[in-house]
């Protein structure tokens, strides 16, 4: 059970007054491991389908400087009490920095006064909270007896999504295709560290051959075909996150039964999009994963059936980490004290 960030602000340790608690990026990869970030994820999941937490409108523009985009995603998980927000964006000119192009830190703030509680770094845990979403999909919706897991995507969330997905199921074999076929010896390395078979594979094959497929590109258009697809296969899409982008096929949407973080989101900006805007799918088909974790949805419900979870990220998993975060770097002494 995780204390709520209220609880840990109490603590004696805590100075008095107006000091707020600052856990770094270092801390956070140190600390938030990837157990830690399936049991805060699952559980707002489920907090959100019971209606006890609700995510805000998200932010997101075009800053006009830089090429980047900056927004915000808030929200308030009532039964934890945690409230606050992630802010950040993409920066595509910090790699030549020396920066990865995503920044994000978390702000959490103590609900019953409003007054910021913790500065969180951000970068970790988006990846570790994103790849803790299609693993908790593959926890509850995967067949139990799937030994393919299929990558498509080699980029920076590619790794964190391997590594969770490979302790949800006894897979014995990885295989891979991605746009950029030089960006997959690094995922072949994390396959090698896991100890599993890699095969860089064509993209037909990945849905001939796996029983799982993670899908985490940036990708403007369907890589991943309806007929290509066998019955029984789950797919996490987990890199369509804004109007436009898209993985996979909407004929392959519309014969799944469709999970997701939340409705309104797979609507509005996930891979659900394009088979709603052409009418191929209602938007009150999709059922929110919680529903599964909560019991209320049965999930899967046949060896055939192909599900599918529409992962969009909603501000409620970053905030479910990153009070994890505090709680452990406060246990730990770990945690910085600013005055403010
Ligand atoms: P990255 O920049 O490190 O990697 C990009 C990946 O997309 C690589 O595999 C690359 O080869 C591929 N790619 C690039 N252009 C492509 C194209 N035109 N067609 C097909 N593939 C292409 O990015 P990342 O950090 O690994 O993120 C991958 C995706 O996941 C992004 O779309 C990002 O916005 C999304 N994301 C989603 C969540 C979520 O919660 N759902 C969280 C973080 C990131």
């Amino acid at each position: 059970m995780i204390a709520p960030l209220k609880a840990a602000a109490e603590t004696a340790s805590a100075p008095a007054g107006t000091s707020i608690k600052v856990v770094s990026e270092a801390t956070c990869r140190r600390i938030v491991t990837r157990s830690a970030a399936f049991t805060a994820v699952e559980q707002v999941f489920g907090a959100m389908a019971k209606g006890d937490a609700v995510n805000f409108p998200v932010v997101r523009e075009a800053i006009g400087h830089a090429d980047a985009l900056y927004g915000f995603k808030s929200g308030f998980d009532r039964s934890r009490a945690v409230l606050g927000v992630k802010s950040g964006g993409y920066w595509p000119g910090n790699l030549a920095k020396g920066l990865t192009n995503h920044q994000s830190t978390v702000v959490l703030f103590d609900p019953d006064s409003g007054r910021p509680a913790a500065l969180v770094g951000g970068n970790y845990l988006t990846a570790v909270r994103t790849a803790a979403a299609s693993a908790v999909s593959i926890a509850h919706l995967a067949r139990p007896d799937a030994t393919v897991l299929g990558m498509l995507g080699a980029g920076h969330q590619a790794g964190f999504q391997l590594r969770a997905a490979a302790e949800q199921r006894s897979f014995d074999k990885v295989i891979a295709w991605n746009y950029h076929p030089d960006m997959l010896p690094s995922l072949a390395s994390v396959a090698a560290e896991l100890g599993l078979p890699f095969e860089a594979v064509e993209r037909e094959r990945l849905g001939r051959e796996a029983d799982v497929i993670i899908t985490i590109s940036s990708s403007w258009e369907a890589q991943l075909m309806r007929d290509r697809v066998r019955p029984g296969t789950h797919i996490a899409c987990m890199g369509t996150d804004t109007k436009g982008k898209q993985e996979v096929d909407p004929a392959l949407v519309a014969a799944a039964t469709v999970f997701t973080d939340e409705v309104a989101q797979s609507v509005g900006i996930g891979e659900a999009q394009h088979a709603i805007a052409r009418g191929m799918i209602a938007a009150d088909a999709i059922i929110p994963i919680g529903a599964v974790i909560n019991g209320t949805h049965p999930g899967r419900r046949s060896a055939d059936e192909i599900t599918l979870f529409d992962g969009t990220g909603v501000g409620l998993q970053d905030l479910a980490v990153a009070s994890v975060a505090v709680e452990l770097a406060e246990a730990e002494g770990l945690v910085s004290w600013v005055e403010l």
